[in-house]
């Protein structure tokens, strides 16, 4: 009798047990922002220092947000690195993946993609990449930072159809930031948050939990309408700009990689892994380091900026 009660409890714990790992799904995500690979001289050891802790780490999949590196043969081993992963691995198009001449189509035929906009499942989630790089107009020239109506419209497609709670991946953000020196966000943000509140009023089990982005290089989190809109830390600096130009390692690697007097590199490779449970929460693991030479206030860069501008990626516990 005694020993019959005691399997029955064990079963009632096994059995509870059971149900509740099942209940949740979650799903590990390697992610870094703004690699700039031709902009710093020590990209391979940034690179190289992401891919080795992804590969002890095994996150389900990794993903860069854009402005990693443009088709040239002199970046080709980073891609290769960044291709050493045998994981799931994506890509998001930033704006400078088209510098020097080159285009948007290169960009992503280099990367063996079909398109800059996509989707893709896992662990019961549905992940969309968007393309913020499409032109407002035909005139349209320079930098980029709008999702189109042929995208806008694909994109309705792809809510509808989604199966699980749905996390968004852009370049440009989903919602605005006012810079120093320009507005951050794609123009047609409130469009795009509209759409996304509007289809998670209709549907609870598909809601657009996360949406996360790179571009600022900031380090920011902020929830609109019960979506988190998460920009990633920059893997290696802060721009700055010609006012605030400053020798930071030695003269011979200024003058073979000329951007980066103008940028406040990380000393360190910044980059993280987000958890995503269908629990609720949103676990994005930590990374700080510290500025390479002056800190941007020390150079007279606005203070205002302090508040997202760091040498981290924070650690945060969000909750949807
Ligand atoms: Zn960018």
């Amino acid at each position: 009798m005694f020993k019959i009660n005691y399997l029955v409890v064990f079963s009632l714990i096994f059995f509870s047990l059971t149900i509740s790992a099942k209940k949740f799904n979650t799903v590990k995500v390697g992610m870094c922002a703004d690699v700039h690979l031709p902009t710093m001289h020590d990209s391979e050891y940034r690179i190289t220092t992401f891919i080795d802790a992804m590969k002890k780490e095994k996150p389900d999949f990794i993903i860069e947000l854009g402005d990693f590196g443009t088709p040239e043969p002199k970046y080709a081993k980073y891609f290769d690195i960044w291709n050493s992963f045998s994981g799931d691995k994506y890509h998001v198009i930033g704006n400078h993946e088209m510098d020097g001449g080159t285009s948007r189509e290169k960009a992503i035929e280099y990367r063996n993609m079909q398109t800059g906009h996509y989707s893709f499942q896992k662990n019961g989630f549905s992940f969309i990449v968007l393309d913020g790089n499409d032109k407002k107009n035909p005139e349209a020239k320079g930098y980029k930072q709008f999702i189109g109506p042929e995208q806008v419209s694909w994109l309705k497609t792809e809510l509808a159809k989604a199966s699980g709670p749905i996390v968004i991946f852009s370049h440009q953000g989903l919602s605005f930031y006012k810079g120093v020196e320009e507005n951050y966000g794609v123009e047609n943000y409130q469009q795009i948050q509209d759409l996304l509140a509007a289809h998670n009023a209709q549907n609870p089990t598909t809601k657009v939990v996360a949406c996360f982005n790179g571009h600022t290089h900031l380090d920011w989190a902020e929830n609109i309408n019960g979506i988190w809109y998460i920009t990633i830390t920059s893997m290696s600096y802060h721009w700055l700009g010609e006012n605030y130009e400053s020798i930071r390692y030695s003269a011979e690697i200024d003058k073979n990689f000329k951007w980066i007097k103008y940028t406040a590199p990380f000393k360190e490779p910044l980059f993280t892994t987000v958890e995503i449970s269908t629990k609720g929460t949103i676990k994005i693991a930590g990374k700080k380091t510290e500025w390479v030479g002056p800190t941007p206030w020390e150079l007279g860069y606005p203070e205002e900026q302090k508040k997202y501008m760091r040498p981290a990626i924070s650690k945060r516990n969000l909750k949807f």
